[in-house]
């Protein structure tokens, strides 16, 4: 049995609490792998080391830092394939969309080898007479990340690049199902040149999880997760007076006009709902196709699309989905779909009596479903699923359409299908949500971009990565300063005024 500990000052180390949790491989069912999960007193030394890094590693120029990060960068293009691996293994997700996931980290990377230019400030020459004034950012210290399952490399990626490149030290807690990426990363960083202790992992659950919110060294937090949670993170962490950004979860509607390409649309939805198993935050989980002349053409254009979709295990590189996560995972799915057929709604494609390939029997699969007539008053448009499950809502026209959305709690992701630039654009403006896409289904934000979501989907002021990246994790400072041509010489008692 294959033991995955911590990683603190430059180190793999066993875990010493005596508690830890098995680790699965989603598509057999097996445990060959426990995760350690760290006390109280683990996570103090994590941020020790972070703690008697940071001085050091804050004053390091920002072009040595990046130069760091530059190496790391090489490393995984390099061993892309490798980490690839490492996450379908405990994730299930196909080898292709493991690589997906790791350039798109990748690419966060490569915006905070630029750190110099992000860092380099503001300058005022003569803001009086004689007086300069330039603002700085600095690094706040030692900062955590707190990381969900479902992108076991990416979400991390999106946290400490932007940290370290900014001279903060970091601590990550990654999710406890798919645990072994963050040692990679922590491994690789290392052998690009970063001074130990700068980053950290420590494996575990709430209670790892209470020991960063509540340690006072710990700056701030970047959490990643279910809404449940987010909120929890950031009520926690800024009580404690740290800075919090927290990302929840989702529920993303595509709408459909009647003036779409619905063949793009269709080939869209089948991506956006049904790539790594509908586990993304961006996934598309409702279809909202106005006009029910559109919703039968979209219907007539998805099924066969479904019921060919290849189901199976990463190991076969020609699945297009594999498993979900973990049993508890399946089993709520397909509590999902019964409570959605009950609610009266219509199973139009039923991934409950899905058969695994043979060798995967006790894989945790759930076929493709596709629910109609699927209305707000239901549990299954007012939860976050988080499974391989589109539902359609069928609306009579655009403004019905935009209220549906509006209606929900959660506002991560959006997309609109058309060919009217008019709507397009109204609709971009106008919807309450953070991130939008112009028939573009996943509209996942560019590295030099932010991503996040409004309402119940980020609990926080900053997106994340970007130029909210560098804002979170730095502080400003301005400094006004006088040399002695520019002395006044008599003393002034009234509040000072520049010009
Ligand atoms: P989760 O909330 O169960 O876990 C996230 C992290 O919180 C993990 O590290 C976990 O160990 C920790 N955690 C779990 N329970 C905790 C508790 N009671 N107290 C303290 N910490 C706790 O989420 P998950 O199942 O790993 O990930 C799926 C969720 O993440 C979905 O809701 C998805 O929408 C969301 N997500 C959101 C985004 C986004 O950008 N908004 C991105 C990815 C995933």
């Amino acid at each position: 049995m294959t033991e995955i500990g911590h990683y603190i000052d430059g180190a793999r180390i066993a875990g010493t609490s005596g508690r830890s949790q098995p680790v699965f491989n989603p598509a057999t069912g097996e445990a060959a792998k426990t995760v350690m999960l760290a006390s109280e007193a683990e996570v103090g030394q994590a941020v020790a080391a972070a703690a008697a890094a940071w001085p050091a590693w804050a004053k390091m120029p920002p072009l040595r830092r990046a130069r760091i990060l530059d190496r790391f960068k090489t490393i995984l293009w390099d061993r892309a394939d490798q980490l690839a691996e490492a996450i379908s293994l405990e994730h299930g997700k196909t080898h292709d969309d493991a690589l997906g996931e790791v350039t798109r980290g990748l690419e966060v990377v490569e915006f905070a080898v630029g750190a110099p230019h992000l860092l380099k400030g503001d300058f005022t020459e003569d803001v009086g007479t004689g007086v300069d004034s330039n603002s700085v950012r600095q690094p706040l210290g030692v900062v955590a990340g707190i990381t969900p399952f479902n992108f076991p490399a990416m979400v991390p990626m999106w946290m400490f690049p932007v940290a370290l490149a900014c001279g903060n030290t970091f601590v990550l807690k990654p999710s406890e199902r798919d645990p072994s990426a963050s040692l990679m990363i922590a491994d690789w960083l290392t052998e690009a040149g970063l001074p130990n202790g700068v980053f950290n992992v420590v494996q575990g659950d709430k209670a790892a999880v209470d020991a960063l919110l509540t340690h006072p060294d710990v700056k701030a937090v970047s959490f990643v997760g279910s809404t449940p949670i987010a909120q929890y993170i950031h009520q926690t962490g800024t009580a404690h007076g740290k800075r919090v950004q927290a990302l929840g979860g989702a529920k993303n509607h595509m709408v459909i006009l009647p003036d779409a390409d619905l063949d793009m649309a269709a080939n869209a939805l089948m991506g956006a709902a049904y790539g790594s198993a509908g586990e993304r935050c961006m996934a598309i989980s409702v279809a909202v196709p106005v006009t029910d002349a559109v919703a039968d053409a979209l219907i007539e254009r998805l099924v066969p699309k479904i019921e060919a979709l290849k189901v199976g295990p990463a190991a076969d590189r020609a699945s297009d989905m594999g498993p979900v996560v973990t049993k508890a995972a399946q089993e709520r799915i397909l509590g999902y779909i019964d409570k959605g057929e009950a609610e009266g709604a219509k199973i139009v494609v039923d991934g409950r009596g899905f058969t695994p390939p043979q060798g995967y029997e006790n894989g945790y699969f759930v076929g493709p479903t596709l629910i109609d007539n699927v209305t707000p008053d239901m549990t299954i448009w007012r939860e976050e699923i988080f499974g391989p499950v589109l539902s359609v809502v069928r609306r009579p026209d655009y403004d019905a359409a935009v209220d549906l959305i509006h209606a929900h709690d959660y506002a991560n992701g959006v997309a609109i299908f058309t060919r009217d630039g008019d709507a397009a654009r109204t609709f971009a403006h106008d919807v309450e949500v953070g991130m939008v896409g112009v028939n573009v289904p996943i509209p996942v934000p560019m590295a030099f971009h932010s991503f996040g979501g409004w309402k119940q989907s980020l609990f926080g002021d900053h997106h994340m990565h970007g130029m909210e990246g560098v804002r979170f994790y730095t502080r400003l400072k301005t400094i006004t300063t006088r040399w002695p041509t520019g002395v006044r010489t008599d003393a002034e008692f009234v509040m000072p005024t520049m010009g």
